[in-house]
């Protein structure tokens, strides 16, 4: 974890960024993916599994290890760089839809029909226990952490870091933050159970998807240990991704940034020392060239008006 001086001034407290984009595969999933693979029956024939992308590329990274069959369903929103990184470790991977919902019920049919074991991306205990590794690490390193802002999708990865957060310091605040084109699991948590959303184009493309309707684990604890859930526009995503690139000199996903970009945008008022988790790095070279020179995305129907990075406060 490192400070970042510049959202310190711009909040005016402390504020940490916990480096999962130094991951072996790029990612934080690579903890979850690890943990879950470790415990399969020696037994196990092969592993299949749905994914925005960095799920698939830890579960591929997992499998290789153990020398374990693993087949990856992403859907075609999902960006080649990702594609391109789990067939390089070997996995097989299927495109099946435009969402993640057809990526899910394409895993769930190969467990059917090919016996593999399915790893949820977000839903299973083993994948949030690796995921709240992370919230024990942050705590370790800056015990005074008063609010952690957590990228949030599926919510294993808000729902490890919660629970092992609070069982350190029940006091600590967590919030969890996301696009709000496509908020599954906020509009899930206020409807009081899963529901689907349709899934758009983001620069946070890590933060599409739903949290399936059977979801088990990582909705109640979202709706139990949050304290709250904040939705951030593209235009706030965008303009965060270059605060970190200049600022910090960082290169990440822009689901990385939507901590960043809710308090830069006053959704958030940090009140004492706090710390988002940028989460990955796995992001399109040329889109991400795009925003840092300052020109318009489209994503899909819709146009994120470009900017040349400019400071937000004197
Ligand atoms: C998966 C992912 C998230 C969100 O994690 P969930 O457990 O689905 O909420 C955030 N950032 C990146 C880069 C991811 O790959």
């Amino acid at each position: 974890m490192v400070p970042s001086p510049f959202m310190s001034a711009a909040t005016q407290h402390p504020f940490f960024l916990k480096l999962e984009n130094t991951q072996a595969t790029g990612a934080f999933k690579l903890r979850g993916a690890l943990n879950a693979v470790a415990s399969l029956p020696s037994d196990a024939r092969g592993v299949v599994c749905c994914s925005t992308g960095n799920h698939g590329r830890g579960v591929a990274y997992a499998a290789a290890q153990r020398g374990l069959r693993a087949v990856i369903c992403m859907s075609n929103l999902v960006p080649q760089a990702k594609v391109d990184g789990i067939r390089a470790l070997g996995a097989e991977v299927r495109i099946e839809g435009v969402s993640q919902d057809y990526a899910l019920a394409a895993a769930q049919r190969l467990v059917q029909a090919e016996g593999l074991i399915d790893i949820s991306p977000f839903d299973d205990p083993l994948v949030i226990a690796g995921q709240g590794t992370i919230g024990l690490e942050m705590l370790s390193a800056q015990p005074d952490l008063q609010h952690l802002l957590v990228p949030l999708s599926g919510g294993g990865l808000a729902a490890g870091v919660a629970c092992a957060a609070k069982a350190i310091n029940p006091k600590i605040k967590v919030t969890g933050i996301t696009m709000d084109r496509g908020a599954a699991m906020d509009a899930s948590i206020r409807a009081g159970r899963p529901i689907i959303v349709p899934e758009f184009p983001s620069l946070a493309d890590s933060l599409g998807g739903g949290i399936g309707m059977e979801n088990q684990l990582s909705f109640p604890m979202c709706r139990d240990l949050l304290d709250d859930v904040i939705l951030v526009t593209e235009e706030e995503i965008y303009h965060a991704m270059q605060v970190l690139y200049y600022e910090d000199r960082i290169v990440a996903e822009g689901a990385c940034v939507v901590g960043m970009a809710a308090c830069l945008s006053g959704k958030i008022t940090p009140q004492g020392p706090t710390a988002t988790i940028i989460t990955g790095r796995n992001v399109d070279m040329y889109q991400f060239t795009q925003v840092i020179t300052g020109q318009d995305i489209e994503l899909g129907e819709y146009t994120v008006k470009g900017q040349p990075y400019a400071q937000p406060i004197a």
